[in-house]
Formats: structure tokens, sequence, C-alpha cells
């Protein structure tokens, strides 16, 4: 048992969840590594949302609520850490959800489908009938219903190349990602370095607020933003932060 007096309480417990997301089956061993990875980025940001961060959530609202067919994807340490604030945000923006594994099985995906209906999720796209192009067969397996038809893909956590062959089919991908310089947050449309922790309840308050904004200024939120720029912002803010701690 961790106490909350612990200075590292919250990365402790997020820890933990992934670690119980392994142990019942619906995380992969890879999920620890790409965990890892994300939280040497979290302290490079001073694990808090940058305003570049709350820039790009606030756009990724504008973009889900202007989609025509947004689709949600959910992978093993996505449905570890932040199951009912995924449900949440789906319901907000009325998009389904879609389990898309790296190191897929048939039964993780099923057990994630399992877990997320456990927690209230209704809106779901299970089956795996289509496939990405460009993409080993594995891979490239998607609900031709769900992310294969989708215009608006939001992939917390994506592999670069399936980001890459997402954007190739001509959709709109919103990554999260902590790694401004990952291969994922350089080929997305909307990349969000932030940690999905924070990132997937800041959408849903964005989408909250934006809900009853005409399209015309939602269309303005989207058309003001540049991928590129957001994320060399993101790389001042890391050297920024690390400028100002005291040696
Ligand atoms: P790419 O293929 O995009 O270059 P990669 O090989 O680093 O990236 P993976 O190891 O597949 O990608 O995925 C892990 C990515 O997810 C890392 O970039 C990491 O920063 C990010 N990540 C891990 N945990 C979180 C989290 N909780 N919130 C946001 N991002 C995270």
């Amino acid at each position: 048992m961790i106490p909350k007096s612990h200075p590292r309480y919250e990365s402790l417990m997020t820890r933990e969840q992934i670690v119980e997301g392994v142990e019942k089956g619906i995380t992969s061993i890879h999920g620890l590594i790409a965990q890892g990875r994300g939280e040497a980025f979290d302290y490079l940001l001073g694990e808090k949302t940058t305003k570049s961060a709350l820039n790009a959530e606030k756009v990724a609202a504008a973009v889900l609520l202007l989609a025509k067919k947004p689709v949600i994807s959910v992978n093993g340490n996505v449905a570890a850490l932040v199951p009912e604030d995924i449900i949440n945000l789906g319901n907000t923006v009325n998009a389904p959800l879609e389990v898309n594994l790296f190191h897929r099985t048939e039964e993780r995906v099923n057990k994630i489908i399992e877990h997320l209906r456990s927690l209230g999720a209704k809106n779901l796209c299970t089956k795996s009938d289509a496939l990405i192009p460009c993409l080993e067969h594995e891979r490239g397996k998607v609900d031709s219903d769900g992310i294969f038809s989708a215009d608006v893909v939001l992939v917390p956590l994506e592999d670069g190349d399936r980001c890459k062959a997402l954007a190739d089919m001509g959709k709109t991908v919103i990554a999260i990602d902590l790694n401004p310089l990952s291969r994922t947050a350089q080929c997305a449309t909307i990349t969000i370095v932030d940690n999905i922790t924070r990132a997937i309840p800041n959408i849903s308050g964005f989408a909250e607020k934006l809900k009853n904004t005409n399209n015309s200024e939602l269309q303005r939120l989207v058309k003001d933003f540049g991928n590129k720029k957001n994320l060399a912002n993101a790389l001042d803010e890391i050297a920024g932060y690390l400028a100002s701690r005291p040696s």
C-alpha cells in the first residue's frame, strides 16, 4: 500500500494500475516499457499539463465535435489507466470505442471489451473484418464500421507506423504522446503532449464547454492550429522547465 503522503504518490499509483492491468491480462507486458518511457518525458514536463498541451486538447475537442464519424482507439495501457474517462469522452463526443492493440491477441481484445462493458461502455466497435493498408495482418486488423471508415481517430498511445498508416488513409489523427519526438507525435494531425491521465479528462471538459458552439467557430479553432508549431512549443516548454529548476 502506497501512503498518500508519498511525494510520488500519483506516479506510483499509475504504475500500480499498469501492473494490475498486466496481471488481469488486459495490458501487454510491453505496456510497462511504454509507461516507463512516458514517465520519463512527464518528468521533463514537470508532470503537468503545459500551455501547448491544453491548446491541443481544446482543438482535439473541436475536431471530435466536428467529425462525421469519430472513433476512439483503446489499447491495454488506456484500458488500465483511464477506462472510465475514455468511456465518458466517447459519450460526450458521440464516438464509439474500438480496441486496437499493437501486440494483438483475440483473448486480450475480448478481455478489454469485457472490462469496458463492466464499467458501462455501450458504444463499442468489436469486429475485426478490415485491414489498414501497408501494415502486416495482425497489426492492421480493424472494424470496417469503426476505425477503418472513421474520419477522425483519437489514438491515445499509438505506435508510429500505425499512426502514419492511419494518416496515409486520409484520416485526421489525434495522438496523445508524452514524447514530442516520437514518430507518432510527428505523424499525427494533432499531437497532445500530455499524460493520458490528464489529457482525456481535459478533452472531455473542453468538449462539454464547446458542445453548443457553432461549427464556424470550431472550424476557426482547428484552422488556427499547426501541429509542427505546437510540437516546437512543447519542446520549448520542456527546455524552459529544465532551465527554471534550481541547480
Ligand atoms: P514511435 O513508434 O511513435 O516512435 P515509441 O516506439 O516510443 O514511439 P511505443 O513505445 O510504442 O512508442 O509507445 C510508447 C509511447 O507512449 C511513448 O512515446 C511514451 O512517451 C508514450 N506514453 C506512455 N505512457 C503514456 C501516458 N501515460 N500518457 C501519454 N503518453 C504515454
